[in-house]
């Protein structure tokens, strides 16, 4: 059970000399049990911004580990959404469900206040809007509220969106087809993101195929939207035209891979590829990747707009579709260069980075 503990001045922090990143520091809070680093990978295009993850990590390394690699993924996702933001992420270490008091994300968010503005913070997996209303209790530096002159609420539906609007890129870019209807689809998690997918793709007339661990969930996938359910194990291997990874991170790797018997993959778990060789070998097995950090981008999109005070719905669903488009333009140079999309879209990013450092020199 959650309780609550009073706010406390047990804080603290230590930064940590990291020379790939622009800043990383390490939070504990004996009173409340919050250890946890926060890390901005680089700011050159604008303050960073990027979840909150909270995860019961096996160690301390594993979690400065996993820290490291998505605050840098922030970075790219941000350049390649066209938004005015560096990346940076922060993780907490603990079952959220145990520890996860409105104290310990009030101690988090008096953290946050240290970086001055640097890092924005939001939910990420672990991390409900409601624990990100306790973070703003002590700072500003936090979007995804449902509360506030530009509250935007959950960027789920919105992540979704933006995976629909990637897959569409993709059917178009595979089979020149315009539209799902009769497209068979398997989801691989039915969490906040992949179960509006699901919503969103049944009401445009694919065929679902389903995965996840809970039960509720999947039964509501099969009332709502008339979707076959495969066994957890089953899922990579079903016979879809685009699979769906909404779950886990890791989940492309050398084992999984030759399981796989859908032509397209577009979902919106991050770091889907257990290494840039499998997305290789995806591209030599003629398997179409949609490079996670392009096609999950709506959700951060939609935080985006908040965090500049001026939250247009419309404004933010034009350029969630827009991920649909730099899509497009990847998958082509992927197939003009016979390159795999996920080394084009790193490439492009590191492009957008080195000119934007450049520019800072130069001032
Ligand atoms: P979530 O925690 O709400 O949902 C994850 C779902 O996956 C849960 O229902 C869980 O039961 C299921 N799951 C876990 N292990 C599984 C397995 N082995 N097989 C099948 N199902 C399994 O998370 P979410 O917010 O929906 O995010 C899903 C993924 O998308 C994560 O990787 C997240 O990092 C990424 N992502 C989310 C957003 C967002 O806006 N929420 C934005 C960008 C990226």
């Amino acid at each position: 059970m959650r309780t609550d503990t009073p706010a406390t001045r047990t804080l603290a922090i230590e930064t940590l000399a990291i020379d790939t990143h622009e800043q990383v520091i390490h939070v504990t809070d004996p009173a409340t049990g919050l250890n946890a680093f926060i890390a901005i990978h680089d700011t050159s295009m604008g303050p960073a911004l990027g979840g909150c993850r909270f995860w019961p990590f096996a160690s301390e390394d594993e979690a400065l580990a996993d820290v490291l690699r998505l605050s840098r993924g922030m970075t790219f996702k941000n350049i390649l959404a066209g938004l005015p933001h560096g990346g940076g992420k922060a993780v907490i270490i603990g079952d959220p469900r145990k520890i996860g008091t409105p104290a310990l994300f009030r101690a988090f968010g008096e953290a946050m206040n240290t970086l001055e503005g640097r890092y924005t913070t939001g939910e990420d997996v672990g991390v409900s809007v409601a624990d990100m209303q306790h973070v703003r209790e002590t700072t500003p530096y936090v979007s995804g509220l449902d509360s506030g002159p530009a509250a935007s609420g959950d960027p789920s539906p919105l992540t979704a969106r933006g995976v629909v609007a990637g897959m569409r890129a993709a059917l178009e870019h595979r089979y020149g087809l315009a539209s799902f209807d009769r497209v068979k689809v398997g989801v691989q998690g039915l969490g906040h993101v992949g179960f509006a997918l699901c919503g969103l793709l049944h009401r445009l007339g694919a065929q679902l195929t389903v995965a996840d661990l809970n039960e509720t969930q999947l039964r509501r996938a099969v009332t709502e939207f008339g979707a076959t359910v495969a066994a957890p194990d089953d899922i990579l291997a079903a016979r879809v035209d685009i699979l769906a990874p909404c779950a886990l991170g890791g989940i492309l790797n050398p084992h999984s891979l030759p399981r796989i018997a859908a032509p397209i993959i577009a979902g919106s778990a991050n770091n889907q590829l257990s290494d840039d060789e499998v997305g290789d070998m995806l591209w030599r097995a003629d398997i179409l990747y949609a490079p996670d950090y392009v096609i999950n981008a709506g959700g951060v999109i939609n935080v985006a707009a908040e965090s500049s005070g001026h939250y247009d719905k419309r404004q933010v669903m034009r350029q969630v579709c827009r991920i649909g488009g730099t899509l497009q333009g990847i998958f082509a140079r992927a197939k003009c260069e016979d390159r795999s999309p996920h080394r084009i879209a790193d490439e492009i990013a590191l492009e957008r980075l080195r000119a934007a450092r450049a520019l800072q020199t130069a001032a």
